[in-house]
């Protein structure tokens, strides 16, 4: 397999997809039945993070799972049990990712989006150092509020303060969620984090999370944890909608270690001309190379509906640079961009 390096943006991209980068066709007018079912079920048919999670959330729902009495008294040994299963779960996939992808080198430079190496060392990291930032904010915050909804939801059933639902008899149900998930979450994601950018939230709250340009896979929720509360609150519909726990444990999954592959900074893991896995996502890739740009997900149009989309070619790039350069000029000041 060949890397895509023919392009203009090559100073900037080792390697980036077929550009324009696409959008979901599923809220296309007309309808493009076809194209959306497709868009829909290929993240669930194929080796994706997502059907990683899918698996990792039965598994976990199959042998780990907390009996009812115990969850309904908030009580300090089974919540670390869940405290170490997320340490755990984070620790194998972005530690892995990293071993891979930055420590051994695994793949070299093949699928890696950005043209430059990692520069660990700069003052704005905790440590001086962006993997040790990057590691110590998603150890401490992201597994701490990952591991505070999960003890919510567990102690919420037991209590029957959510409701939960059974397999049986709910199976449509089931699929219903596995394929809302994506939207779901790139909804609530694009406008969660057009509120992170609001200025004053900005400069106290997100900004951690964009210290880092070029990202890796500890960089996914390396964020404050007034962030990482916002971020993950997508999670609280299922207490209010009929949920099975392995959706979940699936949605904790995709908010909570997705980021590790969205982050990872290259396209795809492979050994050798095997592809062994999908992993990163050049559309939020862009948001931290260009910042005002992509706040939601692929899976969404509402970055196209508002006009935030940069679909990665050189033309979104400048209307980006032309969007930010007139908000300086109105503003009287010069405002910061990746
Ligand atoms: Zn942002
Ligand atoms: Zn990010």
């Amino acid at each position: 397999m060949k890397d895509n390096t023919k392009s203009s943006q090559r100073k900037i991209w080792h390697h980036h997809p077929p550009l324009p980068i696409p959008n979901t066709p599923v809220f296309d007018w007309p309808p493009r039945p076809g194209d959306a079912v497709q868009w829909l079920s290929s993240r669930w048919i194929n080796v994706t993070a997502s059907s990683l999670f899918l698996i990792v959330a039965l598994l976990v729902f199959h042998f780990d799972v907390l009996p009812n009495d115990k969850a309904q008294s908030l009580s300090a040994d089974w919540i670390l049990q869940v405290w170490l299963r997320n340490l755990t779960l984070i620790l194998f996939f972005a530690g892995g990712l990293h071993l891979w992808f930055f420590t051994f080198s695994g793949q070299g430079k093949s699928f890696k989006f950005d043209a430059q190496t990692l520069k660990r060392s700069g003052k704005r990291f905790s440590f001086g150092d962006q993997v040790y930032d990057n590691m110590f904010w998603t150890l401490s915050s992201g597994v701490t509020v990952m591991t505070f909804f999960e003890v919510l939801y567990w102690w919420a059933v037991a209590n029957d303060v959510a409701p939960g639902m059974a397999f049986s008899g709910a199976e449509l149900w089931f699929f219903v969620w596995v394929l809302a998930l994506p939207i779901v979450g790139s909804t609530h994601f694009y406008w969660v984090h057009r509120l992170l950018h609001w200025p004053p939230l900005y400069r106290k709250v997100h900004a951690l999370h964009h210290r880092t340009i070029n990202v890796g896979p500890w960089s996914g929720i390396s964020m404050h944890p007034v962030e990482s509360l916002l971020y993950m609150s997508d999670l609280l519909i299922h207490f209010f909608i009929p949920t099975h726990p392995v959706i979940f444990l699936l949605h904790l999954y995709i908010k909570a270690i997705g980021p590790a592959f969205t982050h990872a900074g290259f396209e795809r893991v492979v050994a050798g001309d095997t592809k062994l896995v999908s992993a990163g996502d050049f559309h939020h890739q862009l948001h931290h190379r260009f910042f005002e740009c992509n706040y939601g997900t692929a899976d969404t149009p509402w970055d196209r509906w508002f006009g935030s989309f940069h679909d990665g070619t050189e033309a979104a790039s400048e209307r980006i640079r032309q969007r930010v350069r007139e908000r300086a000029l109105k503003s009287g000041g010069v405002r910061r961009w990746g």
